[in-house]
């Protein structure tokens, strides 16, 4: 492996499998990985702890004069060596999960003062390159010079299937349909909004992986890293 150290982004829809890609891919080469969606995972949370989404309508006005005083950072656990979240120095790293959060998220996304405070922190983040980071609008907006930006997708049934799963797997009970319809709304929403709507960067490279197995992915990934190092 050269020394060289790139940016590389990596944009899709949500439960694409990106997250997990992107954490791999990091472990695997030496990279800082950052989760993008955690963030403004964790401004929804903040949202809701200080009642600043009421009747599902958020208090803009209210986010706006506190959104100075939100910190996101992200830390290793030392017993399982995964990534976790913390706002405010509390990690929240389960809370930002819930179908609860993954409802209010993407009109939260649409607000653009919330936009260009975790853009910024997000570019701060990638000063030095050696990331990889997973989101919509990395690729576009956060780090439009990455060296290597791949966008990700797979049909809505399978994205909501694989949801589905890992949330039993951690004894949530919901049901498949519900997911469905939250992925499927997500799309739309984050698809269309006016700020940094989710689209793929020109020069990335797609990935469709409704039918791949996650050693096909990753093989491809890493070959896609190799190409730009070598
Ligand atoms: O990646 P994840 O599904 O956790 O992201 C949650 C939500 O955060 C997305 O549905 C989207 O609305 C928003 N998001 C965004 N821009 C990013 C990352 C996530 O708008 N870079």
């Amino acid at each position: 492996m050269s020394d060289k150290k790139i940016t590389i982004a990596l944009d899709g829809f949500s439960s694409s499998g990106k997250s997990s890609m992107a954490k791999w891919l990091a472990k695997q080469i030496g990279y800082v990985y950052a989760d993008s969606g955690a963030m403004y995972r964790a401004v929804t949370l903040f949202c809701l702890q200080n009642n600043l989404i009421v009747n599902d309508v958020i208090d803009e006005e209210g986010l706006k004069k506190q959104i100075g005083n939100i910190r996101i950072s992200f830390s290793t656990n030392a017993e399982n060596g995964l990534q976790e979240t913390y706002l405010n120095d509390v990690n929240v790293e389960k809370e930002i999960r819930t179908l609860l959060i993954s409802n209010y998220v993407s009109p939260v996304s649409t607000l653009k003062f919330v936009r260009e405070a975790l853009v910024r922190q997000q570019q701060e983040m990638g000063q030095k390159k050696g990331i990889v980071m997973d989101g919509r609008d990395i690729g576009t907006v956060v780090f439009p010079n990455a060296e290597l930006k791949i966008f990700v997708t797979a049909t809505p049934e399978v994205r909501a299937e694989r949801r589905f799963l890992e949330m039993q797997e951690k004894g949530d009970a919901v049901a498949y349909e519900d997911i469905l319809e939250n992925v499927k709304k997500r799309d739309y929403i984050d698809q269309n909004r006016a700020e940094s709507p989710l689209r793929k960067a020109d020069d990335a490279i797609v990935l469709d992986n409704s039918h791949l197995t996650i050693d096909e992915q990753r093989e491809w990934l890493l070959k896609q890293f190799e190409e730009k190092t070598r």
